[in-house]
């Protein structure tokens, strides 16, 4: 399998990058940001949950996010290979997607980091934010806090 981890702060660009490697190599593509919204509009007891954090810019707790990482793969046994887009953002994470990896006899293939500086960072955000619809792209507070929280937790 082609396993990828795309790595980097909110707004580096991970989703757009994912999109060309999915038109190009074929293989899954899973965000959990994507997934929490999905539950979130659907107003399910995961979203309902997830909304808790989301809404500050924090990160949902680890048990709630990996167990959803691993239904989401343990849904698509047949593929090629997967993009993990925003995942592992903890070290519980990283550590747990090992462990799930290796105990599908696979493993992580690839690691890239998009790094881009904060202020574009920002500016990325808030012109998204105007078409995107996510209350957490329209907050200048918020951003900062997402940055900050992927400083001090994910990097
Ligand atoms: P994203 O779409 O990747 O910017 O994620 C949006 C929000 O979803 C984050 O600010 C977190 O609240 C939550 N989230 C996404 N992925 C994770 C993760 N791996 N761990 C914890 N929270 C996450």
């Amino acid at each position: 399998m082609l396993n990828i981890i795309l790595f980097g702060p909110p707004g580096s660009g991970k989703g757009t990058q994912a999109q060309n490697m999915v038109d190009k190599y074929g293989i899954l593509h899973i965000s959990t940001g994507d997934l929490f919204r999905y539950e979130m509009g659907n107003n399910t007891p995961l979203g309902l949950k997830a909304k808790e954090y989301m809404s500050k810019g924090e990160l949902v707790p680890d048990e709630i996010t990996i167990g959803m990482l691993e239904n989401k793969v343990n849904a698509n046994p047949d593929v090629q290979g997967i993009i993990f887009d925003g995942f592992p953002r903890t070290i519980p994470q990283a550590d747990a997607l090992d462990k799930f990896l290796e105990s599908k006899n696979t493993e992580v293939t690839l690691l890239l980091a998009l790094d881009v500086p904060d202020e574009e960072l920002v500016k990325r955000l808030l012109k998204r934010g105007e078409s995107s619809g996510r209350a957490d792209d329209r907050d200048e507070n918020i951003i900062k806090n997402r940055i900050s929280v992927y400083k001090s937790e994910t990097s």
